[in-house]
């Protein structure tokens, strides 16, 4: 078949996503979801659409959903791109914006579709070492460049970069787009969004999946000032006008109304991963400090991916990673109390073997 494919096809090795089992009893701790699911208001803003809403098109501009996020962020809906999940706005972001002569930067551990990416759109990229305890160097991004794409918190290790780091990047590269990917951001840092007025350079990326619980749904975000955004707009309307459809941007807008469940949500999870961290600790891991909805440990005395296949004997899927340096490392999705304890019990049973 591989002669029908472009040389370009060809070469591509595609990213490999977290596995979504069919089974039905297992824990699922491995593409971090939030285990609460969305606000109940987001379910009666789903079974309200109305058989006139459905048979039209949307609202190209998705006009209503992008005035509710610029509120939220003290922007204007000019100010704001929408897409079918954070990924998508990615996609866009690397062919509207990082494809420059001069290389892309991004952290040599983060998130494993940067490359499949860069390789797609053929952006010319160069991954920059984390430190030996996996947090980001902004000085080590010195190298010429058009661009620095930086997971925060970083995705698979979970580690905060700092504000005032993110300043000091900013202010170091006038000249190339920053993009801070948020995925995670919701979970204990401080969004960057803040940082958009100063900096015209500066794109934020953030998603409903992981928060708000709304991965089924397919919505991201970007904010920036008007000339980034508008880049993204041409790129998007070359492949779809219509990126929201009616039902996704009713759930967005009903989940964005409920804070108190939001707030409730993440704190939840939050207070379930310092209990996480503290098992873990206990029975022998060392732990990444995580930010986001999921740790990153290690044990010093087994291996990970026997671990790992050991728990999925006992119907617990977490993610493994079989890539230099981070091998034997397990990443660990925060999902209820009840989860966890189930994941605490099996790994207790796998270490005393
Ligand atoms: N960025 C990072 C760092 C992620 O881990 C993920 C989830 N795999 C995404 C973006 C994409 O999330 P979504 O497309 O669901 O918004």
């Amino acid at each position: 078949m591989s002669r029908f494919w472009s040389d370009l096809a060809s070469q591509l090795t595609p990213y490999v996503p977290g596995e979504q089992p069919k089974a039905e009893r297992l824990v699922k701790l491995n593409t971090n979801e939030n285990p609460y699911g969305p606000s109940p208001a987001v379910l009666e803003a789903i079974a309200g659409t109305s058989a006139s809403e459905l048979k039209r098109y949307p609202d190209p501009d998705s006009s209503a959903l992008k005035a509710a996020f610029a509120e939220r962020e003290g922007l204007t809906p000019e100010q704001v791109f929408l897409g079918n999940g954070s990924d998508e706005v990615l996609a866009h972001t690397f062919q509207a914006l990082l494809k420059h002569d001069k290389p892309l930067l991004f952290p040599d551990i983060s998130y494993s579709f940067y490359p499949v990416w860069s390789e797609l759109y053929q952006v010319n990229y160069q991954p920059v070492p984390l430190r030996d305890d996996f947090t980001i160097d902004v000085d080590a991004y010195s190298a010429p460049n058009s661009g620095i794409l930086i997971p925060n918190p970083n995705a698979p290790t979970g580690v905060l970069l700092p504000r005032e780091d993110i300043v000091r990047l900013l202010g170091a590269h006038p000249e190339s787009v920053v993009v801070i990917d948020e995925a995670y951001i919701d979970f204990g840092g401080e969004s960057a969004t803040a940082l958009i007025a100063e900096h015209n350079n500066l794109l934020v990326i953030q998603t409903v999946s992981k928060s708000r619980s709304l991965a089924g749904m397919r919505v991201g975000a970007a904010f920036g000032q008007a000339p980034l955004i508008e880049g993204l707009v041409r790129v998007k309307d070359s492949f779809n006008s219509y990126p929201m459809d009616v039902v996704a941007q009713r759930a967005t807008l009903a989940s964005l109304a409920d804070e108190a469940w939001f707030r409730q949500c993440c704190d939840k999870v939050v207070a379930t991963r310092e209990r996480t961290d503290k098992v873990l600790r206990d029975l022998g891991f060392a732990v990444l400090p995580s930010a986001a909805n999921f740790i990153f440990a290690r044990h010093p005395g087994h291996d990970a991916a026997q671990i790992f296949a050991a728990l999925r004997e006992r119907g617990i899927v977490v993610r493994y990673f079989s890539k230099p340096r981070i091998d034997q490392f397990l990443r660990i999705s925060i999902g209820t109390d009840e989860e966890m304890d189930e994941l605490f019990a099996a790994l207790a049973e796998i270490l005393a073997m």
